[in-house]
This record gives C-alpha cells, structure tokens and sequence, in this order.
C-alpha cells in the first residue's frame, strides 16, 4: 500500500480540499504533552464499576475468533493528530472491536465502514484499520466517542455519561484548529450539541449541518450494522459526509 499522499498523487482522487489539507497536515501526527496526558487519563480510569467490569470481562473471556489475541480490556482513547480539523464522535467502543484492539472504532464492522469511508475521502491513509501497529495515518482527523469504555447493550447509563463527557469537554478545549465535528448517530449529535449549548436542538438527520461559532457540526447515520445492513446508510452517503467534513474543514474562517 503506498502511503499518503503519494496513493492519491498515483490515483489521483483527492479533491482540492483535501490537497490543503495535505498541505497543512500531512507528515505531522503531532504528539501534544496536553492530548498526551488526556490519552493517558482515559486509558487508566475506571471511574465506572460496571463499565470497568463489563470491558475486563470481555477482554478475559474473549469471542472465540480472538482467543489468541490479547484484549486491550480499558476505556480507548481517542485516535488521530491534535492538530486535526476535523473531529468525528461516534457512540462508545465496542467489547470485541475497540476494547480488543485499544483503538477507536478498530476491529468491528463499524469500523470498516468508517474507515473505509475517511480512505475515500483521502484524509486516512489506507482503507482498513486493523490493530494500533498497522500503519493507519489520519489527515487531519480525530476519531472519538462520547463513552470510552464499551458498554453493556451499547447504553452506557445517564451517570456513566456524564462521568465521561469530562474528557469529551477536555478534548474539545484542546483541539484548537477544529472546525468540524462529525457526529455519527443521534446519540453522538444529542451529546456533542448539548456540550456546546446549543439551543434549541434541532433534530437528528442524515446530512444535518449546523453552525456552531466556528465549528459547523455535520450528522450522519451511525455505521452500525444495523444501519447498513437495512441499507439505512450506504457506502456511498457515508463517502459523502467525508468528502463534506473535508470541504468544510478547509472553508476560510
Ligand atoms: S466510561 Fe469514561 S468515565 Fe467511565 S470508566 Fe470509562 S473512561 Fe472512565
């Protein structure tokens, strides 16, 4: 596979904002001592006793297509640079993805999609993200969610939430050159909007864009099988919401 840029220099996909994009961020993966400790933070807390029973369980009894492999079994930081322009949040890790693997949205069918979709846009590097050594690079890109360790049924409760929306308020102080934050579902929408005051709210809808001082917020249907197998969301809308962050993420203040 060869690495960005010279993959779209070859193929020659890359949209003009993307091309700015690689201007500003590419070959720099800045590592901020800020986000840094905010990494290590998440990685060591276990403020939520049932989520942190419920992560270490999964990662002690494992599925049995991954009883080789060695669970990561805590709460996932956020993956991608801090100088990232564009910020995606998706729900809360998943027991054998994310959980498994230690980084956001790796390791689960979601996270093929999601993925994928960033290699369309031209701001991921390769199209898969497989385990935290695979070579994976974000063009400036962060990937989140709103709950960091993987939760019983996907529903974290009201408390463990609020309990971990001190690093979502964190973060979002600390990633200066954000201007767009995907928010994929309507959970990640709900959460995010309500952190930035925004009121009234207006409702969850594939391809909602809204302005929020600087930041434009851009909602697309989570990629969960769910969604995808129903055919709720395509490979081609969720191509599209990426190509839109990158768009957007390059418009002049
Ligand atoms: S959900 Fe968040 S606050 Fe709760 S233990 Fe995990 S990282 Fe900590």
């Amino acid at each position: 596979m060869d690495s960005y840029p010279q993959y779209v220099t070859a193929h020659g996909f890359a949209t003009p904002q993307v091309r700015k994009l690689e201007i500003r961020n590419v070959n720099s993966n800045p590592i901020r001592a800020d986000i840094a400790e905010l990494d290590r933070d998440v990685a060591d807390c276990r403020r939520c006793p049932r989520l942190v029973h419920w992560r270490e369980q999964a990662a002690t009894e494992k599925r049995a297509a991954f009883r080789d492999q060695e669970y990561w079994g805590r709460a996932v930081p956020s993956f991608g640079p801090a100088n990232a322009r564009i910020l995606v949040v998706g729900l809360a890790p998943a027991a054998h993805g994310a959980n498994r693997t230690g980084r956001m949205f790796t390791g689960d069918r979601s996270g093929d999609w999601l993925y994928r979709a960033l290699w369309l846009a031209g701001l991921a590097n390769q199209p898969e993200s497989t385990s935290i050594d695979d070579g994976l690079d974000l063009l400036a890109t962060r990937i989140t969610s709103v709950v960091r360790c993987a939760p019983p049924d996907n529903k974290p409760t009201t408390d463990e939430r609020d309990r971990c929306l001190d690093y979502f308020r964190r973060e979002l102080t600390m990633l200066k050159e954000a201007r767009v934050i995907v928010c994929l579902g309507s959970y990640a929408w709900e959460n995010t909007a309500r952190e930035l005051g925004i009121r009234p709210r207006p409702r969850f809808a594939h391809g909602l864009e809204h302005q929020a001082g600087p930041l434009t917020l851009l909602c697309s249907y989570h990629p969960s099988q769910r969604n995808t197998f129903t055919g709720l969301l395509t490979e081609d809308m969720l191509a599209a919401i990426f190509r839109r962050a990158a768009e957007l993420a390059t418009k002049p203040a």
